[in-house]
């Protein structure tokens, strides 16, 4: 993508009616009102601030040159403290201006200081080369900016370890390249002056656990050499921005979160499709890979692809400009489908002012696509967020979200696509059957109000630390002073790589033994990632990280790349591949899993009575068994099919709590009922976690039990899915209240009767969802909360 800058594609002016009319219309449709809230965003204009007056007159004018009269306040206030020597992070809202943050005292400084170096980390090579062109085009003397990358060339690259000074790079070629090779590094080291970490809400998990070690290798090479560098990071917006950065980097980090950019107003409405009556049977839609489960169900709600496709139809007979955005490819497909037919309907040849908008699309196609949207020939649009990537579509009127996307980030990021300059815009967020986009849409406090998800990582991971340590070793001796810089856990790591033969002690510090670097792979966890071909082509698709390779590439599963559907042919475990052909068939795939649990060590309790909370290291032992193939079109379960793959073992940290039999007794569970109303509980709790850590759920596992051998107590377990875990159960243990109160009122305001996919019932269940029991999942809830500590 970085060879073609995204086009910028402005509709004409809107036809339609006001985005409050719209919505009333819209609304108006059926018996009952789906809209849950509507939040009007009203139009901010921005705050601006005066240039800090460290800022250099011949960097103001080369800002004012390229369209910046005045910086905005926080922008400013980012600015000023790093310039003054803090660590800081600015987390503030999609397009709120977070560059010209770190860009201004980093310039200035290397303005001001003839020898003074930049070093730039974005997790893509794409969002490297646009900020190289961004700080290019300021055209400053002797910044000579330069991307250094795996695609760099090797000529030009000690040009640029030897004469740029603002180098950009992404964490990977820091961790592979620039660290190993720091003797020819030394030059721009030694003179470093500010690290930039654009985008560092995606270092999470245990991928940012790895990038939280590589920085402290990287400090530890500044070290000596003799520079300490001041740390800029931007971040999306999110709960507590300041302890992410801080974990992230191993300092104190001060975080500018309140956005003085302008914005457009608009009229945010949260729509919850409503429930089908019980005899209406399996004729709802279901999104490809969707979480819905829709065996032995009772009840349902009106799929949210069925009901997107009418909004869409609505808005577009409207006149409105909308854009739909759908999770996946195929979903993106039905909704223009079924728009295009129901216009049809009204007015014969309207739906062909309806398009699917994908990746894989050719270049010309997607430009035929804008061009038409851009004169008006086309109206509604449905895509997957692969619009994302390489064009820019502003001035729409409406934006309809089909389903939460996960973060609150991607929420606003397609929000935002909607809303011409100076006039209000509608978005329309339409729950899925899934338990967070039920409590969601009853809890708006949650998106409008101050963020709780945060970004976590666990750098005391001992599977990442371990690893990590060995190559700081390769790169020098680690002495005790080290230790202190790698964190919690490092000496235990250390005791273990000397006893494994990896490292030697000697008086000195602890040396590497062997000649070869170790091989780490910042994006591998703990087992070999699996790597994905294309059998017809050998073409390498990508790879999933081996905890994830059972569930998502079993034979016959259908795997979603870019958009792009694949089947998997054969999943061989030994070579660690995968063999695909692409293919689109009219099903989707769901695997299932048995799992077993047992308790390691304990690293946290809360005693509360009849409850006990806890946090500590358990094994789990899970085996995936079978998948089911669903019918895209109806969610019709077609079969249930066997696998035959290992129980995997894994590691790992989890959060759990405990109940008196008695208490659950008072609070009126049945002893009989206890298995189900845990396993409820369980499957909701799971959902919700999301709400509080930015995770999906890949990232976490369940089991629930009426007496669990090492508790000896009804017991429900949430673990993280990772060899040595995330950071997700620990953030959990430590929002236990927060996120059980939100399972719990997620649980207790969904309309269904028994349960249904919105709230208890889980796609990833290996015992099919059965027992589950919805009123004593609540009682259990209760008897928690009553007892826990806020
Ligand atoms: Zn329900
Ligand atoms: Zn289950």
């Amino acid at each position: 993508m970085e060879s073609s800058p995204a086009a910028t594609v402005s509709a004409g002016p809107g036809l339609g009616p006001a985005p409050a009319d719209l919505l009333r219309r819209l609304r108006a449709r059926g018996a009952a009102d789906p809209v849950t809230h509507v939040e009007r965003v009203p139009a901010r204009p921005g705050v601006p601030a005066p240039w800090p007056s460290w800022a250099p007159p011949e960097l103001r004018a080369a800002f004012a040159r390229r369209g910046v009269v005045a910086p905005w306040q926080h922008q400013a206030q980012a600015a000023t403290l790093a310039y003054e020597g803090e660590h800081v992070v600015v987390a503030t809202g999609t397009a709120s201006g977070k560059s010209l943050a770190y860009q201004l005292p980093a310039l200035a400084t290397l303005l001001a200081d003839p020898r003074a170096t930049v070093l730039y980390l974005a997790p893509t090579k794409a969002l490297a080369a646009d900020q190289l062109r961004a700080v290019a085009a300021l055209e400053l003397e002797g910044v000579r900016p330069a991307c250094y990358d795996g695609d760099t060339p090797r000529a030009e690259r000690e040009w640029i370890r030897r004469h740029s000074r603002f180098v950009l790079t992404n964490p990977d070629m820091l961790h592979h390249g620039v660290l190993p090779g720091h003797a020819q590094w030394s030059g721009f080291l030694r003179r470093l002056a500010y690290v930039v970490i654009d985008e560092c809400h995606t270092y999470r998990g245990v991928f940012g656990s790895h990038v939280a070690h590589v920085l402290r290798r990287l400090r530890r090479q500044c070290a000596r050499f003799g520079s300490t560098p001041v740390f800029v990071l931007a971040s999306a917006t999110s709960g507590d921005p300041s302890t992410a950065a801080g974990r992230l980097t191993g300092l104190p980090v001060t975080a500018v979160t309140e956005d003085a950019s302008p914005r457009g107003g608009v009229t945010f409405a949260l729509w919850e499709p409503p429930l089908l009556p019980p005899d209406s049977g399996p004729s709802t839609p279901v999104p490809p890979q969707s979480t819905g489960d829709h065996d032995d169900l009772q009840q349902v709600r009106r799929s949210a692809l069925r009901e997107t496709a009418d909004l869409l139809a609505d808005t577009v007979a409207e006149g409105v400009r909308t854009l739909a955005f759908v999770r996946s490819r195929k979903g993106a497909e039905v909704v223009a489908a079924n728009a295009r037919r129901a216009l049809d309907d009204a007015v014969p040849g309207l739906g062909g002012r309806v398009a699917a908008y994908r990746g894989g699309y050719l270049r010309e196609e997607r430009r035929e696509l804008e061009r038409a949207l851009l004169h008006g020939d086309l109206l509604g649009l449905a895509s997957t967020n692969a619009l994302e990537l390489g064009v820019d579509l502003v001035g729409l009127d409406a934006v309809l979200i089909c389903g939460y996307p996960g973060t609150r980030a991607s929420l606003w990021q397609q929000a935002g696509r909607a809303g011409r300059s100076g006039q209000e815009a509608l978005a329309v967020l339409v729950a899925r059957d899934d338990p967070l986009d039920t409590y969601l849409v009853h809890h708006p406090e949650a998106i409008f109000g101050a963020p709780v998800e945060a970004t976590v990582l666990d750098p005391a991971n001992p599977y990442v630390l371990a690893p990590q340590l060995a190559c700081a070793a390769f790169e020098a001796p680690l002495t005790p002073a080290d230790l202190a810089l790698f964190g919690d856990g490092a000496k235990e790591a250390v005791d273990q790589l000397v006893a494994a033969g990896a490292l030697r002690q000697r008086p000195t510090g602890w040396y590497w033994r062997h000649r070869e670097r170790p091989e780490v792979d910042l994006r591998g966890e703990g087992g070999a990632p699996v790597c994905v071909v294309e059998s017809s082509t050998g073409r390498l698709l990508g790879t999933v990280d081996g905890g994830s390779s059972h569930f998502l590439l079993h034979s016959g599963a259908v795997y979603l790349h870019q958009g792009v559907s694949y089947v998997v042919d054969d999943l061989d475990l030994v070579d660690g591949c995968a063999l695909v052909h692409a293919e689109e068939p009219d099903w989707s795939t769901h695997a299932r899993d048995v799992t077993d649990l047992s308790v390691v060590s304990v690293r946290s309790y809360v005693d509360a009575g009849p409850v006990g909370m806890f946090l500590g290291e358990v094994d789990v032992t899970s085996q995936v068994v079978s998948y089911q193939r669903r019918r895209i079109a109806t969610g019709e379960v077609i079969d249930t099919r066997p696998l035959d793959l290992p129980a995997r073992e894994l590691r790992t940290v989890a959060v759990w709590f405990t109940l008196s039999p008695q208490s659950l007794t008072l609070a009126g569970v049945q002893p009989a009922d206890v298995p189900g109303a845990l396993h409820a509980a369980e499957h909701a709790a799971i959902g919700l976690l999301p709400l509080m850590a930015t995770c999906d759920r890949w990232d976490i596992g369940g089991l629930s039990t009426a007496v669990h051998p090492d508790t000896e107590a009804p017991t429900v377990f949430v673990y993280d899915g990772h060899p040595g875990g995330a950071g997700f159960a620990e953030r959990a243990y430590g929002t236990a209240s927060a996120w059980l109160r939100a399972t719990r009122d997620a649980i207790a305001e969904c309309g269904c009767e028994s349960g249904c996919p919105s709230c208890v019932q889980s796609p990833k269940c290996g015992n099919g969802n059965n027992p589950l029991s919805k009123p004593d999942a609540i009682r259990v809830l209760d008897v928690v909360l009553a007892n826990l500590p806020e």
